[in-house]
């Protein structure tokens, strides 16, 4: 079930028929360096979005502003057609838009069952009534346990529950990483690099996951470098450089897209490369 792009212009900042994600005119500084100028871009919804770029290019501080990490010096942006600019983290999360990251942040010494509980506790910020209210908190917490339990199965965690998540392989820290961004049933989630640096059958495996996300409808947007992986598992990919979107569209297309490959290679020409310096 492929999110059907086919006949969408392959322009910078081009329209989608049924967009999940709006952003417009989004700055980010530091200091003097403009890491993110995005005029416009638009997520289809129920798509696998790649987000391409050489190092530098701005994609993690574009996800982290867009999922309330960091703040924008300029713009607004619309989740599910409703504004949600400036919004923090947790509150862009019950909005149904989660983020990992590119380095995870699992809590080495705490167990992998509670790594995945806690992040629902984040996601859905401090709401004041359950804590008051201990029936109500209990049975929140069964709740929570409940889905943390059915995520674990899901991404074949669940003999490692009660593991220190510190024990965990780079890959395994992955799917943890993905189960917690799924604890708030997102109808989006940013994946900042979901399969750097995982072994081959993992990535597979992951990539699965991601695929089976889409089907069931969730939107999918991953920052990756690795063009097999990109060509082979998007529906659109979105090219940035020097925090500008410079290209996007199909897999095929982009492949060939001249800005796309300058992108990558300065002005040499061919195929853009697995060229991940990053790893
Ligand atoms: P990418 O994820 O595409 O590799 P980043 O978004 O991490 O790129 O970085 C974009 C640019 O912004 C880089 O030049 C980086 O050094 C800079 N940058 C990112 N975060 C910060 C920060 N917190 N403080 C200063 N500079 C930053
Ligand atoms: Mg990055």
């Amino acid at each position: 079930m492929r999110a059907d792009l086919a006949g969408i212009a392959a322009a910078p900042g081009v329209a989608k028929p049924d967009p999940l994600l709006v952003v417009d005119g989004v700055t980010r500084a530091f200091g003097g360096l403009v890491a993110v100028h995005v005029e416009h871009l638009e997520v289809q919804r129920g798509s696998i979005t790649a987000l391409i770029g050489p190092n530098g290019a701005g994609k993690s501080t574009l996800f982290n502003v867009l999922s309330g990490f960091d703040r924008a010096d300029r713009g607004s942006w619309t989740f599910d057609g409703t504004p949600v600019t400036g919004l923090p983290a947790h509150r862009v999360a019950r909005r149904g838009l989660v983020r990992t990251f590119q380095l995870t942040r699992t809590l080495p010494r705490l167990s992998v069952l509670e790594n995945v509980k806690l992040a629902a506790t984040g996601q859905r910020g401090e709401r004041l009534l359950p804590s008051l209210v201990p029936p109500l908190w209990r049975a929140q917490e069964r709740q929570i346990e409940h889905r943390a339990d059915e995520l674990l199965t899901r991404f074949q965690l669940d003999h490692l529950r009660d593991a220190y998540a510190g024990t965990l392989s780079g890959g395994q820290r992955k799917l943890l990483e993905l189960a917690r961004a799924l604890m708030a049933r997102p109808a989006m989630v940013l994946l900042d690099e979901p399969v750097a640096g995982v072994n081959p059958a993992l990535t597979q495996s992951l990539l699965g996951h991601v695929r089976d996300l889409r089907d069931e409808g969730m939107t999918v947007c991953f920052v990756e470098h690795d063009m097999d992986v990109v060509m082979g598992i998007s529906d659109w990919v979105v090219c940035m450089a020097e925090g500008e979107v410079v290209a996007e569209g199909t897999p095929p297309v982009i492949a060939k897209n001249p800005a796309v490959i300058d992108a990558y290679l300065g002005a040499e020409h061919g195929e853009p490369g697995v060229g991940d310096d990053e790893r």
